[in-house]
């Protein structure tokens, strides 16, 4: 197909990630689709500037600050064109310039609210990776999209596979959407992480290597931890809430190690579709990418004969209590989703650091939102104001912890 005359114009936030760099690898595989405005990332300015000489961007942003001087050197090294910006206010020029159509957000944790939000009030389509944006600002960012007519698209293979699994009329904006499409309920798998079979008294010497060697999937590794706590299938949870206007009663969580069914769509008569592929990021985000049409992904294509079998179980809420946790927060709603978020992401990353133990992320996450009243959210703002406050009693929470 000869796309030649209708190349959409894209930023990718957070394009040294591993979800960046996937999308990166996607579109050189269908150069005649897409042309790169800006691609962004926080520090690292050597992969930022190698592709921004590859894709011939035009403008690479970091958003430390810092690293500008650095980024410069990077370009002129790598031979790219591209203007170096830096800073938290060129992270929303990337998406705020007139040409851009189509943003993929693929920053790590709240840091990529801000400019996610500003893609969805701009109308722009927005390839959603970010879960903490949807976790934490859920209702904004739909509002925002209601407003100006953005399309989002989830690329968090889950919610792109309930996605491919909805009827093409399906409204994420609609006040009864899954109602009117005849939806009861909806089931996000889960490989359950490196720790699936690990016995609860072994929790609590786990490495971070040994957390972020995830069986399935190659992520960057604060996904990774969250996988491995099962944190992540927690805001996938309120993320799918989001996105899909799903009660907590119609979201299920099923454990299915070998990560091939992707989640699935349970229908009023019975029916039951699920979305099925090899664990790689690629195809969700080929998917959104093309969406409505289909790209070359460069996807090792499924064979079911040789992935042997299939299965399926509960998941084990005693070993791994964040699920429970994001049920509750979603739940309670207003800041409650903040204050999960703001604290997990605050203990993951002391646990990467090596000063709290593994069990301790979801035992810090309990405690602040046990002590932490909730408040009603009107802006971002709010959100943010909310996220520093938890932060720093999460950080005291670890302090205490420390070993
Ligand atoms: P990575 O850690 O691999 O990459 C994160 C990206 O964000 C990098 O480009 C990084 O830049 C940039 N970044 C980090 N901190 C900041 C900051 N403070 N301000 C601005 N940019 C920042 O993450 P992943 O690609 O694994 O995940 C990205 C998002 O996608 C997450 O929300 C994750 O939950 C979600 N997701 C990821 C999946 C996966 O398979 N990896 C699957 C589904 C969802 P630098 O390199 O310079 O640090």
């Amino acid at each position: 197909m000869d796309h030649s005359q209708q190349r959409r114009a894209i930023t990718v936030l957070g394009a040294t990630g591993s979800v960046g760099e996937s999308t990166l690898d996607v579109i050189a595989r269908n150069p005649d689709r897409f042309e790169v405005i800006a691609l962004t990332a926080h520090r690292n300015v050597e992969d930022l500037a190698r592709h921004c000489a590859r894709f011939n961007a035009r403008y690479a942003v970091i958003s430390d600050a810092t690293r500008l001087e650095a980024l410069r050197s990077a370009l002129a090294h790598h031979g790219a064109t591209a203007e170096a910006q830096a800073g938290p206010q060129a992270l929303l020029d990337a998406v705020a310039h007139p040409e851009v159509q189509v943003v993929m957000s693929a920053i790590v944790g709240a840091a990529g609210l801000a400019p996610t939000l500003l893609a969805a009030e701009r109308g722009l389509t927005l390839l959603l990776a970010n879960k903490e944006s949807v976790v934490i600002a859920g209702q904004l960012l739909m509002d925002a999209a209601r407003t100006s007519g953005a399309k989002i698209l989830p690329v968090d293979s889950e919610h792109n596979a309930v996605f491919q699994a909805l009827p093409a009329r399906f409204d994420p904006l609609h006040p009864e959407a899954l109602a009117t499409c005849g939806v009861e309920k909806i089931i996000l798998t889960a490989s359950g992480g490196p720790f699936r079979d690990t016995p609860a008294a072994e929790l609590e010497k786990v490495t971070p290597e040994q957390a972020c060697a995830h069986p399935n999937w190659d992520m960057g590794r604060k996904i990774s931890v969250d996988s491995a706590t099962l944190m992540n299938k927690g805001l996938e949870l309120i993320e799918a809430h989001w996105l899909f206007g799903a009660r907590p009663d119609q979201l299920e969580v099923l454990i299915h190690p070998q990560s091939i069914v992707h989640s699935m769509v349970c229908y009023l008569d019975g029916s039951v579709l699920a979305q099925m592929g090899t664990p790689d990021m690629r195809t969700p985000i080929a998917h959104t990418l093309a969406w409505p049409d289909r790209c070359e992904a460069g996807v090792e294509r499924l064979d079911l004969a040789s992935a042997g079998q299939l299965s399926f179980s509960a998941p084990d809420t005693n070993r791994f209590p964040a699920l429970n946790l994001a049920y509750e927060a979603m739940k309670v709603g207003r800041s409650a989703p903040i204050t999960l978020n703001a604290a997990n992401e605050i203990a993951v990353e002391r646990f990467l650091q090596g000063a709290i133990g593994f069990n301790r992320i979801a035992a810090i996450v309990s405690r602040v939102l046990d002590e932490t009243p909730t408040e009603e959210i009107r802006s971002i703002e709010d959100i943010m104001q909310h996220d520093h406050r938890v932060r720093a009693r999460a950080l005291e929470h670890c302090a205490g912890e420390e070993r």
